[in-house]
Protein backbone atom coordinates (compact mmCIF):
# COMPACT_ATOMS: atom_id res chain seq x y z
CA UNK A 1 0.00 0.00 0.00
CA UNK A 2 1.41 3.41 -0.88
CA UNK A 3 -0.06 5.49 2.38
CA UNK A 4 1.36 8.59 0.99
CA UNK A 5 -1.96 8.47 -0.87
CA UNK A 6 -4.05 6.40 1.32
CA UNK A 7 -7.62 8.21 1.72
CA UNK A 8 -9.93 6.82 4.78
CA UNK A 9 -13.33 7.25 4.30
CA UNK A 10 -15.75 7.05 7.34
CA UNK A 11 -19.52 6.89 6.78
CA UNK A 12 -22.42 4.65 7.92
CA UNK A 13 -24.29 3.99 4.95
CA UNK A 14 -22.17 1.24 2.59
CA UNK A 15 -23.24 2.24 -0.04
CA UNK A 16 -21.83 5.71 -0.13
CA UNK A 17 -18.67 3.96 1.04
CA UNK A 18 -18.43 1.91 -1.99
CA UNK A 19 -18.66 4.90 -4.42
CA UNK A 20 -16.10 6.65 -2.77
CA UNK A 21 -14.11 3.45 -2.53
CA UNK A 22 -14.44 2.68 -6.51
CA UNK A 23 -14.06 6.62 -7.58
CA UNK A 24 -11.07 6.90 -5.65
CA UNK A 25 -9.45 3.40 -6.43
CA UNK A 26 -10.01 4.70 -10.23
CA UNK A 27 -8.14 7.81 -9.30
CA UNK A 28 -5.42 6.06 -7.98
CA UNK A 29 -5.88 6.04 -4.71
CA UNK A 30 -5.71 3.45 -1.63
CA UNK A 31 -8.21 3.52 0.29
CA UNK A 32 -9.26 2.18 3.77
CA UNK A 33 -12.32 2.63 5.12
CA UNK A 34 -14.48 3.05 8.70
CA UNK A 35 -18.48 3.18 9.19
CA UNK A 36 -17.96 5.34 12.45
CA UNK A 37 -15.59 7.65 14.20
CA UNK A 38 -14.64 4.99 16.38
CA UNK A 39 -13.48 2.69 13.60
CA UNK A 40 -11.86 5.72 12.22
CA UNK A 41 -9.59 6.65 15.39
CA UNK A 42 -8.71 3.37 15.57
CA UNK A 43 -7.56 3.12 11.84
CA UNK A 44 -5.83 6.39 12.01
CA UNK A 45 -3.85 5.40 14.87
CA UNK A 46 -2.36 2.27 13.03
CA UNK A 47 -2.14 4.04 9.67
CA UNK A 48 -0.78 6.83 8.16
CA UNK A 49 -3.24 8.45 5.86
CA UNK A 50 -2.71 11.18 3.63
CA UNK A 51 -6.91 12.99 4.66
CA UNK A 52 -9.93 11.79 5.93
CA UNK A 53 -13.47 12.36 4.29
CA UNK A 54 -15.95 12.18 6.97
CA UNK A 55 -19.18 11.54 7.43
CA UNK A 56 -21.18 13.53 10.14
CA UNK A 57 -24.29 11.88 10.78
CA UNK A 58 -22.59 8.61 12.65
CA UNK A 59 -24.43 6.13 14.46
CA UNK A 60 -21.84 5.40 17.87
CA UNK A 61 -19.32 8.52 17.10
CA UNK A 62 -20.36 11.20 14.71
CA UNK A 63 -18.54 13.14 12.75
CA UNK A 64 -18.06 16.24 14.49
CA UNK A 65 -17.18 14.46 17.87
CA UNK A 66 -14.70 12.01 15.67
CA UNK A 67 -12.72 15.44 14.16
CA UNK A 68 -12.89 16.74 18.29
CA UNK A 69 -10.82 13.68 19.50
CA UNK A 70 -8.53 13.67 15.88
CA UNK A 71 -7.59 17.41 16.62
CA UNK A 72 -7.13 17.45 20.79
CA UNK A 73 -6.59 13.96 21.41
CA UNK A 74 -4.02 12.25 18.66
CA UNK A 75 -0.66 13.11 18.69
CA UNK A 76 0.88 15.26 16.07
CA UNK A 77 1.52 14.77 12.94
CA UNK A 78 -1.71 13.11 13.11
CA UNK A 79 -4.03 15.65 14.78
CA UNK A 80 -2.83 17.38 12.04
CA UNK A 81 -4.28 15.19 8.79
CA UNK A 82 -6.54 16.83 6.48
CA UNK A 83 -10.34 16.20 6.81
CA UNK A 84 -13.12 16.91 4.84
CA UNK A 85 -16.52 17.15 5.98
CA UNK A 86 -19.28 14.59 3.56
CA UNK A 87 -22.68 16.16 4.95
CA UNK A 88 -25.73 16.19 3.09
CA UNK A 89 -26.63 19.30 4.32
CA UNK A 90 -26.26 22.24 1.85
CA UNK A 91 -27.68 25.13 3.18
CA UNK A 92 -25.99 27.52 5.23
CA UNK A 93 -27.95 26.83 8.50
CA UNK A 94 -26.05 23.96 9.32
CA UNK A 95 -23.27 26.28 10.25
CA UNK A 96 -25.35 27.86 13.08
CA UNK A 97 -25.89 24.90 14.93
CA UNK A 98 -22.69 22.78 13.83
CA UNK A 99 -19.03 24.01 13.92
CA UNK A 100 -17.27 22.92 10.92
CA UNK A 101 -14.37 25.73 11.46
CA UNK A 102 -11.62 22.97 12.27
CA UNK A 103 -12.26 20.96 8.91
CA UNK A 104 -10.07 21.42 6.33
CA UNK A 105 -13.11 21.53 3.24
CA UNK A 106 -16.93 19.94 3.02
CA UNK A 107 -18.14 17.63 0.09
CA UNK A 108 -21.78 18.30 0.31
CA UNK A 109 -24.07 15.17 -0.75
CA UNK A 110 -24.67 14.14 -3.55
CA UNK A 111 -21.08 14.28 -4.32
CA UNK A 112 -19.43 14.10 -7.91
CA UNK A 113 -15.89 12.60 -7.90
CA UNK A 114 -14.98 15.66 -9.88
CA UNK A 115 -15.73 17.18 -6.56
CA UNK A 116 -13.66 14.93 -4.57
CA UNK A 117 -10.38 14.97 -6.77
CA UNK A 118 -10.43 19.00 -7.17
CA UNK A 119 -10.26 18.96 -3.36
CA UNK A 120 -7.65 15.77 -2.47
CA UNK A 121 -5.57 17.30 -5.97
CA UNK A 122 -5.11 20.77 -3.41
CA UNK A 123 -4.17 18.86 -0.81
MG1 LIG B 1 -24.29 9.11 7.80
Amino acid sequence: MNLAKTVLIVDDIYINRRVLVKSLQNAGYDVLEAENGKQAIELLKNYDVFCVLLDIEMPVMNGIETLHYIRSQMPKPKSEVKVFAITAYNNSTIHDYLDFSDFDGMITKPFSIQQIEKLLSQT
